[in-house]
């Protein structure tokens, strides 16, 4: 690895559930489960999961989906702070990994010199995806946990996942707010 650039160790579908995770927890407010749907639209969860979500009513649905936010918000806020959750928690995602995620086309790879087995899954809801996607992030092989941050903006506070190759940590969510956040501490002094 060169000092300058720093390889992201993802694969499509781990990226795909990341990016889906980050979008989850940032979610204002959830109106329904197409809503929730439409976030994971590039994550393997299959029609007779996408169907059995949409056909919940409304109301349970809406309810099932905010405990499920509220989980990864903390897990989330965890990973920002500390870089990794509780250990109960710990123990729940491995549980979900273990248990709700089918690996459906495995191959191997030789590419760049690297030995890699790729694959695809096939998640049996949002909850085993995103725990998939906070596992991903906790990897210690990876060590990817940093790359979670938190908007330090006041009241903007969205997670996001840094996939800069090189240079320093993004620390904002966006350009627009690390100009923001400059501007607000010039004008304090
Ligand atoms: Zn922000």
């Amino acid at each position: 690895m060169s000092k300058k650039s720093r390889h992201l160790p993802l694969q499509p579908v781990e990226l795909e559930a990341i990016h889906a995770a980050v979008a989850f927890a940032n979610l204002p407010r959830i109106e329904s489960a197409e809503q929730v749907e439409a976030l994971f639209v590039a994550v393997p969860l299959p029609r007779d999961v996408r169907d059995s979500m949409t056909h919940l009513p409304t109301v349970e649905a809406v309810a099932a989906f905010e405990r499920d936010q509220t989980e990864l918000h903390q897990w989330f806020e965890q990973i920002a702070q500390r870089g990794s959750v509780r250990p109960a928690a710990m123990a729940d995602i491995a549980k979900l990994i273990g248990t709700a995620i089918k690996v459906t086309n495995a191959h191997m790879t030789f590419e760049h010199s690297r030995l890699a087995v790729r694959y695809e899954l096939a998640f049996r809801g949002v909850q085993s995806a995103y725990s998939f996607a906070v596992a991903v992030l906790l990897d210690t092989q990876r060590t990817l946990a940093d790359r979670l941050g938190k908007c330090p903006l006041r009241d903007c506070g969205q997670f996001f996942f840094d996939v800069g190759t090189h240079g320093p940590r993004q620390k904002y969510c966006c350009a627009q707010h690390a100009n923001i956040d400059r501007q607000r501490k010039f004008r304090r002094k």
